[in-house]
């Protein structure tokens, strides 16, 4: 039944996004509003390629129901907004859980002693496989702090070269040199500031890792601009080149 349905949405050429969904989807996300109308479109129009080629799965009794799959199709979608669908090549589905959900973890230390352990995750992102969501953080909106879906999403950018490192496949016009320069010295300014006890207005979670500093950061870029900005002035730049966006003169026009 959903390989017919996902068929139907392959072939269908009745417009899959009807206006109501679509300004719903828009008005939940002040960033989107913020787009001018031409680039409204264009991303509606990357959204509806979104929908059609890749399926939706509700886990643990949760229905999927369209306004949800804008939802979140919306967000992955205004990270490539400037760049290609093929961005997001290589992987199908969308797993959609109600809340946080448990997955088994592995890790063999250095004596060779392998141990597992259980992980309550709002999301999680495989290579070249599902990206796995919590709806109750997924359904976040766009003007708080920090954001589930751009943060998976940024991890997908990120493994397109099979490995989350922090460092995506670069376009031409950035060279991967300073790319992971500017990337290490802000990540390791967090981290000793962290150490140091100081506050930091980003999500420390990026201290973890430094693919987890990409993802964070990448959700810091569209939410908080102004703080990236300021704080990791090399690292918005290359954000900006790379996604080809500017969300602070986006948010705070002249
Ligand atoms: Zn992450």
């Amino acid at each position: 039944m959903r390989t017919l349905r996902n068929l139907w949405r392959l072939f269908s050429s009745r417009p899959a996004i009807p206006d109501s969904l679509w300004q719903a989807g828009l008005e939940r996300l002040p960033y989107c509003q913020a787009l001018d109308s031409d680039t409204q479109a264009r991303l509606r129009e990357l959204v509806l390629q979104f929908l059609r080629t890749k399926t939706f799965e509700g886990a643990a009794g949760l229905h999927v129901s369209d306004a949800m799959r804008i939802h979140v199709a919306l967000q992955a979608c205004l990270l490539i907004l400037n760049l290609d669908f093929d961005y997001y090549a290589g992987w199908q589905a969308v797993i959609l859980y109600p809340g946080d959900f448990r997955v088994p973890k592995e890790h063999v230390d250095e004596a060779g002693v392998v141990h597992h352990w259980h992980e309550e995750l709002s999301g999680e992102s495989w290579v070249q496989g599902p990206v796995i969501l919590s709806w109750d953080a997924a359904a976040t909106p766009l003007d708080k702090h920090t954001n589930i879906v751009l943060h998976e999403f940024a991890h997908k950018l990120d493994m397109r070269d099979g490995v989350a490192d922090g460092c995506p496949p670069l376009p031409p016009e950035l060279s991967s040199t300073n790319w992971a320069r500017d990337f290490l010295a802000a990540y390791e300014k967090l981290c000793a500031a962290l150490d140091q006890g100081e506050l930091v207005r980003i999500d420390d979670y990026a201290s973890e890792s430094p693919a987890e500093f990409f993802a964070v950061l990448s959700e810091a870029f569209f939410l908080s601009p102004m703080v990236v900005r300021a704080d990791f002035p090399a690292v918005y730049q290359q954000l900006a080149t790379f996604y080809r966006q500017d969300p602070l003169t986006l948010l705070n026009p002249t």
